[in-house]
């Protein structure tokens, strides 16, 4: 799916013009398909500490060209910089600048990703170092180019580089799967979680439910999901019947008609589950709803719906299935719950004040779900998209659309399935060390943090 504006800029004339009058020209992003290995090489992996050896004796594993300086490379696939150890801000130079020398090398969607550890309020010198690993990656990410990303990786002091988390992370980092996702920094909290040795069908053997699955980001998700291998639960409104019947039956997955604001719905899903033997390994609450309004003229009408469904009704389910485990199990082991937020929840957005609240709700709501989940072995993350090409979006009016699309570091909208892939990472064993994490999907877009 490609816009009308993009189109032109790839035309030769199109491109022509935008170079001489400086428009954005926006790569074509590389995703799942696209490249044969896990990762693209060569792999220059940087840093003086055991971590930096680890990660690269990891990477040798996975069959990557892997070298530890840049020597005389003409063309360099991704960049690892371990920077785990820094102790000063006098320590960033050394260790960060060769990469400098070596960016005109990268590739069309190259990768950078840095592994360090997040400030934890203790050592002054240290935690400036900390700190300012942060602030160079989220700008190093707004000068990649050709579809290039840089992201980072936040290990929590005791959590080792070779921690599954950190690994799985970086395989998702690393990966066409992370396509949408740059200038963002994941934190792996502890050494939970274990590494899949079948990349191509990571959710093998495991049940997933996503609701609002009838159509948009939600159906994506669902296909992706079943793709790596899940067996799918989707469940939408009695009016989505047609399209959630198309779906289920396109993907072998059981269907569930349901309103996840109605009264006693919690119960009723547990209730279907239990008659079909099922068992949840994953739960994707991805049903969602906008009613924008400036706040001057917002009433009960428009606010009360989307407080309901997108995070009310979340809330109302994991109490049920959460509840219904003690009685007999509908939860699998180690469940893995995926909530979708948005970035206005992070940064506002006019017009949005009931949907933004919602969406910051969710942000908090799966941090405390994920402590509630860890005695269980489960874990609980979000998903925040930016500006995705989907049917909401493209009743957006023409020129704010437009305008929309741009401002993020590609410059482009995201597609559902780029949602999906930071969705089925977030399901996957491999994410079992990110606890209440919220993962942008939105191409750096310049809003929030
Ligand atoms: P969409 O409107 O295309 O699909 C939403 C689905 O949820 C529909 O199938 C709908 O029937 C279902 N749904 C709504 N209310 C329900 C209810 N009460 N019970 C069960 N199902 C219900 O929306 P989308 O663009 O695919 O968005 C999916 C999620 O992603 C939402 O949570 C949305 O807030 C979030 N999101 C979307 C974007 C974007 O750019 N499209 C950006 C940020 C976040």
């Amino acid at each position: 799916m490609t816009d009308a504006y993009t189109k032109f800029v790839r035309s030769a004339p199109g491109a022509l013009l935008a170079k001489r009058v400086g428009l954005p020209r926006p790569a074509r992003l590389p995703r799942r398909g696209d490249r044969p290995g896990p990762v693209l090489g060569p792999v220059v992996v940087l840093g003086e500490s055991e971590g930096a050896d680890q990660v690269a004796h990891e990477l040798l594993g996975w069959g990557a060209d892997v070298r530890r300086r840049f020597e005389e490379l003409r063309t360099v696939g991704s960049v690892i910089l371990v920077l785990d150890e820094v102790s000063t801000p006098a320590d960033l130079g050394r260790l960060l600048l060769p990469l400098a020398g070596a960016m005109r090398t990268l590739a069309p969607g190259a990768r950078v990703v840095t592994i360090s550890r997040p400030a934890r309020g203790e050592d002054p010198a240290q935690d400036a170092a900390r700190g300012g690993v942060e602030g160079f990656l989220r700008s190093l990410a707004h000068e990649m180019r050709a579809g290039g990303t840089a992201n980072g990786i936040l290990v929590t002091d005791g959590v080792g580089p070779d921690a599954p988390g950190v690994i799985g992370t970086l395989r998702f980092l690393l990966s066409a799967r992370s396509a949408f996702v740059t200038g963002q920094l994941v934190t792996v909290a502890s050494e939970a979680g274990s590494l899949t040795e079948d990349l191509e069908q990571p959710l093998a053997g495991r049940t997933a439910l996503v609701t609002g699955a009838a159509r948009g980001i939600g159906a994506a998700i669902a296909r992706t999901l079943a793709a790596d291998g899940a067996r799918l639960v989707v469940l939408d409104v009695p009016g989505a019947g047609t399209e959630l019947s198309r779906l289920a039956n396109e993907l072998h997955a059981v269907p569930i008609q349901l309103d996840v604001t109605a009264q006693g719905a919690g119960e009723r899903l547990v209730a279907s589950l239990r008659e079909r033997g099922l068992r949840l390994d994953v739960v994707v609450l991805n049903a969602g709803i906008t009613r924008d309004k400036l706040f001057a003229n917002m009433t009960a009408e428009r606010w009360d719906p989307v407080l309901a469904v997108n995070i009310a009704s979340q809330i109302a389910l994991t109490d049920a299935l959460i509840e219904a485990g003690a009685a007999g199990a509908v939860l699998g082991a180690q469940p893995r719950v995926v909530s979708l937020s948005s970035t206005s929840g992070i940064a506002g957005n006019r017009g949005q004040t009931n949907y933004a609240a919602s969406k910051a709700g969710v942000i908090a709501f799966v941090d405390a779900l994920a402590a509630r989940l860890e005695s269980l072995g489960g874990t609980a993350n979000a998903v925040a998209p930016g500006f995705i090409e989907t049917e909401m979006t493209a009743r957006m009016p023409a020129l704010t659309r437009e305008v929309a699309r741009r401002l993020n570091s590609l410059q482009q909208g995201g597609l559902p399935a780029d949602v999906a892939e930071a969705i089925a990472f977030l399901s996957s064993a491999e994410a079992g060390g990110l606890r209440g994490e919220t993962l942008r999907v939105c191409g750096q877009n310049m809003v929030g943090r």
